[in-house]
């Protein structure tokens, strides 16, 4: 019977239009904490810190949480997780990167197409003249408050918070990219969250393989094709060389 490893490498080699989902479970190996997990920052943390609602009426409350985030952030390199979904690119299997993260590594990392469906911590908006700040612009405010020097507006990072709705532009993109995958590798993601989630249960209804990369369970698994509880640094280069031999023979003689 054919393992685990070498369906998804059959799957993968057979591609040209995966599309990859990604969530926090990519980036721990680079030092950026989970959210969810046992650990993770959601139990430093109570969920009011990252909540939209509670965020409008004392945004003082995000500046803490992003005295323990950014330092990690700003210190944070791509793993070999982030480098193997550049090489799954650079062998035209790989068309898209739709992430739930907002650390900018796969970016950092060389991928070309990434959607950042929760945001990014790199700029911000002011919720009254929608003025965009980019980081160096944003920290020098951050210190103290996230009043707007222009209309005295609260100056929003652009991460997407509890309770508000996901940036437009990029979900369309999502879903028009799931619309068109023949194969979807989730990594990383406990698919806890909607509607990243429906991305999945989308491709699913497609009929589009699944590929999971996940160390616990996630709410999908029952939808998926292959599942791998694996550490992502680990797994998925090792796949990633695996489908290379299949797809450039010549090399590997
Ligand atoms: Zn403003």
């Amino acid at each position: 019977m054919e393992s685990p490893v070498d369906s998804a490498v059959r799957l993968l080699s057979a591609s040209d239009y995966a599309v990859a989902l990604t969530g926090a479970g990519i980036s721990t190996d680079s030092g950026i904490p989970d959210f969810r997990s046992p650990g993770g920052l959601w139990n430093t943390f109570p969920a009011i810190f990252g909540d939209y609602h509670s965020f409008l009426t004392n945004p003082e409350q995000v500046l803490e949480l992003g005295r323990v985030l950014l330092p990690l952030l700003f210190s944070a390199v791509p793993n070999e997780g982030h480098k193997a979904m550049k090489k799954l690119e650079d062998l035209d299997i790989l068309q898209a990167i739709i992430t739930q993260n907002i650390d900018g590594l796969h970016q950092m990392a060389g991928s070309k197409t990434v959607v950042e469906i929760h945001g990014t911590y790199k700029t911000a908006t002011c919720l009254g003249c929608k003025r965009a700040f980019t980081l160096p612009e944003l920290l020098p405010l951050s210190s103290s408050s996230l009043i707007c020097p222009d209309c005295l507006g609260i100056v929003k990072p652009d991460v997407v918070m509890f309770g508000e709705p996901l940036p437009e532009e990029a979900f369309s993109q999502a879903v028009a990219l799931t619309e068109q995958a023949d194969l979807m590798i989730v990594a990383g993601s406990s698919l806890e969250v909607i509607p990243a989630s429906h991305l999945v249960t989308m491709a699913s209804r497609n009929k589009v393989p699944l590929i999971f990369i996940n160390k616990s369970q996630t709410a999908l698994d029952k939808l998926a094709d292959i599942i791998l509880r694996e550490t992502i640094s680990e797994c998925l280069p090792h796949l990633v060389a695996l489908v290379r031999k299949e797809v450039i023979p010549c090399e590997s003689q």
